[in-house]
């Protein structure tokens, strides 16, 4: 099979499970992070953790991270799909009117990748002195967990409904917004250790001279530096692989990170 036979396999393939995803588990990430929150507000009030059904998802979506890092928001996380498509479909758009959306300046992305670990914290609190109702109840997720649900009584979400409409505003204009800047999940997964089973090596000194096509298209800025492409934020959508002109990108073991 040729490169872009490759390429577009890889590329339909990737849709394809994000599509199954999102049909067979949207609330798989919320269910995972109200383990987060049930475990704050538990040690506030000074319970005992129990082992519940949003733990267990919690464990294993950890366990997949420490094994494979971070592919449940590359590949499996429906939220994660949806931050894909209206970017994909907003690019398209762009394309056949020949008008470029504005961009958020490059050199601003590190800072406000930075904000969804803020975002964890603010809402660790919160749950930890027994506010997670109200966590909840003007949460995003919440909101998304409704529709797809095909739920549409979304009168008492009102807050929630507008953080909502304000992450797709921003998802047209730029790839991954939530999940870059906003998602206390991300935000965890970034920070959980990974074994370099998966992780991304590059052979540097074979690059093609003034060649960057790797790092223009990571859907999450990584700033490529040196041979190993590993780092917190890569959510192993496997692009830069497939962009490579060279196919000088590898995934397989390797030590360390970025
Ligand atoms: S960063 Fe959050 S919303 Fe995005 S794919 Fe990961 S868990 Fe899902
Ligand atoms: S480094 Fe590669 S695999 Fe990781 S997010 Fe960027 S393009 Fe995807
Ligand atoms: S796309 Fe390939 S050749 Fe170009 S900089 Fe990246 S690894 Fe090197």
């Amino acid at each position: 099979m040729d490169k872009k036979k490759k390429k577009k396999l890889f590329h339909w393939g990737r849709i394809l499970v994000q599509i199954v995803m999102f049909l067979s588990a949207p609330s798989l990430f919320a269910q995972a992070f109200a383990a987060v929150k049930e475990t704050a507000g538990t040690l506030g009030k000074g319970g005992v953790l129990t082992v519940s059904g949003f733990v267990i998802r919690l464990f294993i979506l950890c366990i997949i991270t420490f094994f494979f890092g971070r592919i449940f928001c590359g590949w499996l996380c429906a939220f994660g799909a949806v931050n894909d498509w209206i970017y994909q479909l907003s690019s398209f758009l762009q394309k056949k009117t020949g008008k470029k959306l504005p961009r958020i300046p490059e050199k601003w992305i590190p800072g406000l990748q930075k904000i969804k670990y803020f975002i964890l914290l603010f809402i660790l609190v919160c749950c930890f002195f027994d506010r997670s109702g109200w966590i909840t109840k003007n949460s995003p997720w919440t909101v998304f967990s409704l529709l797809t649900a095909r739920n549409l009584k979304l009168a008492e979400y009102m807050t929630a409904l507008l953080f909502c409409l304000l992450f797709v505003i921003g998802m047209i204009f730029h790839e991954r917004f939530f999940c870059q800047f906003f998602c206390p999940m991300g935000a965890i997964f970034s920070l959980l250790p990974e074994l370099p089973l998966t992780s991304l090596k590059r052979q540097e000194k074979d690059c093609i001279k003034g060649c960057s096509a790797c790092q223009k298209n990571c859907p999450v800025h990584i700033k490529l530096g040196g041979n190993n492409l590993q780092s917190g934020e890569c959510i192993r959508c496997g692009r830069c692989l497939t962009i490579c002109p060279k196919g000088n990108i590898s995934a397989g073991f390797h030590k360390s990170r970025l």
